[in-house]
């Protein structure tokens, strides 16, 4: 797929944004998503890299729309920022008020087999991704509270060679839980494991995480079965800036930056330069690359009217940075700017795909 033209790869990408929103929305696909959470009442928001390898509900077996992600350039987060402080609080006051408790899960990825095939947003220093997502819990901790009877912020690793998890301990307690080490996949056993880790975590709460490890561990046996090769080095030819971007779960074809920073010129600009990168190392052909902003809307009205908006500031904003950062690459942009449904995750495009200086 790379390396097919750029209209010919961008046709692709939005036929496949086009069928995820048709699988999110099938009936079998509704009633599994109302049957997990019916069964598995904790709400799951997950704090992620913009590294589309590193994707939870594709890794857990989980079914699409339990698992609400967060992405950002290196999984880096600083709940003062206004913007996410407050896309968070709301997505946790929205849980608690529906009588649920929230799972956080705070993210950060490595590859077992290459140093070199870790974060490229912190450099391949898999140490330094760890100390930033345990800032990054202290501050959950300092919103939701230190209890966690209610949010439990959960550090977890991700290991991109066979997307295996790596649970951490809460506290200063260094224990972790390899899901890639495991003996075995029997429940009983692994929810003795859960107890031991996590003696802070509601019991019902972890009974809601359990799945997510079975699910890892069929996911991590499919993987070795299937003697994935690893994804040996960045490939991607797609800048998404916004959120709604679940049907990228492929590695090596976007990268994705959330809305979130105060400073949203600079994961913009780190994620020009991989693009950038690809193209002259020739993993990419450099005949173009997709510009895609998305914004989601849940309520017809206000909240879709804003979501245009929002989509189409986002659009020109990042073409802007772009163009100021990188006037070659920027003549190489094609822009789109896309609205979604959140609930039915219907993706419509409201401009684009274009050229610079074609008009949409
Ligand atoms: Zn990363």
């Amino acid at each position: 797929m790379p390396n097919r033209p750029i209209a010919k790869r961008i046709d692709w990408l939005l036929d496949l944004a086009r069928r995820h929103g048709d699988d999110f929305a099938a009936p079998g696909a509704v009633l599994a998503r109302q049957r997990h959470r019916a069964l598995h009442p904790t709400a799951i928001l997950a704090l992620k890299c913009m590294d589309g390898r590193v994707h939870l509900t594709y890794a857990t077996e989980t079914p699409q729309g339990v698992i609400e992600p967060f992405r950002n350039l290196g999984g880096m987060f600083d709940l003062g920022w206004p913007y996410l402080g407050e896309v968070i609080t709301d997505s946790v006051a929205r849980a608690v008020a529906q009588g649920r408790r929230v799972l956080l899960l705070l993210t950060y990825h490595f590859s077992a087999g290459d140093p070199h095939r870790g974060c490229a947003g912190f450099g391949n220093d898999t140490d330094a991704a760890l100390r930033h997502v345990l800032g990054v819990r202290s501050q959950v901790e300092q919103v939701f509270g230190r209890e966690h009877g209610t949010v439990y912020p959960m550090v977890v690793g991700f290991e991109t060679d066979e997307d295996a998890l790596i649970l951490h301990a809460p506290g200063d307690n260094p224990a972790t839980l390899d899901l890639a080490t495991q003996p075995d996949a029997d429940p009983v056993r692994l929810g003795a494991e859960l107890a031991a880790l996590l003696p802070d975590m509601p019991g019902p709460m972890r009974a809601d995480l359990l799945p997510l490890v079975l699910g890892n561990l069929r996911h991590i046996a499919e993987i070795r079965a299937l003697r994935r090769p690893p994804t040996v080095e960045h490939t991607e030819w797609v800048l998404c800036v916004g959120r709604g971007f679940d049907f990228l779960h492929e590695p090596g074809i976007a990268l994705m930056v959330g809305p979130y920073s105060p400073d949203l010129a600079d994961p913009i600009r780190k994620a020009a330069g991989i693009i950038r990168g690809n193209m002259e190392a020739g993993r990419i052909p450099d005949d173009g690359f997709l510009l895609l902003a998305s914004a989601p809307w849940r309520e017809p009205g206000p909240d879709r009217a804003r979501a245009e908006l929002k989509t189409r500031f986002l659009a020109e904003f990042s073409a802007g940075v772009i163009a100021a950062a990188d006037p070659d690459l920027a003549r190489k942009m094609v822009s789109a700017a896309a609205v979604l449904h959140w609930d039915s995750r219907c993706m419509e495009l409201i401009s684009g795909p274009s050229s610079p200086g074609k008009g949409s």
